[in-house]
């Protein structure tokens, strides 16, 4: 039997979780505490209706969603082609639309980072790069008009 990584046998945990029959629960090295106990720990934590309020707004936010395409991409997670659709739909609406998001990745590819400057000034970039991208926009489509058929 093989110990996941950072982690360790060590003697049963006060609610006696026991470890695959080996008499001893499996413990975090970092804070030596039982997994089970943690994940449960954790579950009881997100069920407060405090906790819970939270997470649903959090998890309507572009950020999240953001993030977890990032998630699954670090991890090499394959996406199924539902999922794929869903999401070359959500990038293209996010494209169209000129979301915070999108804009803001288009700041990041330039080297502009929300760490290292304030919120208040993101959202002042934010709002200029959207203007420019419009105007790139409409400048696009008049020349498009403008090609001799
Ligand atoms: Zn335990």
């Amino acid at each position: 039997m093989t110990i996941p990584e950072n982690k360790y046998l060590d003697k049963l945990c006060k609610r006696g979780h026991d470890w695959n029959g080996t008499g001893k629960s499996l413990r975090f090295k970092s804070d030596r505490c039982c997994i089970i106990c943690q994940k449960i720990k954790n579950i009881n934590l997100a069920k407060t209706p405090k906790r819970k309020l939270w997470l649903e707004k959090y998890k309507s936010t572009e950020e999240y969603k953001e993030r977890r395409r990032e998630q699954r991409k670090r991890k090499g997670y394959k996406r199924s082609d539902k999922e794929k659709e869903r999401d070359r739909i959500w990038e293209k609406k996010a494209r169209d639309e000129l979301r915070d998001l999108y804009i803001r990745n288009q700041l990041r590819k330039r080297g502009i980072y929300a760490e290292n400057i304030t919120p208040e000034l993101m959202q002042q970039l934010i709002r200029l790069k959207r203007i420019e991208i419009k105007l790139k926009r409409q400048i696009m489509e008049n020349n498009k008009c403008q090609i001799p058929l």
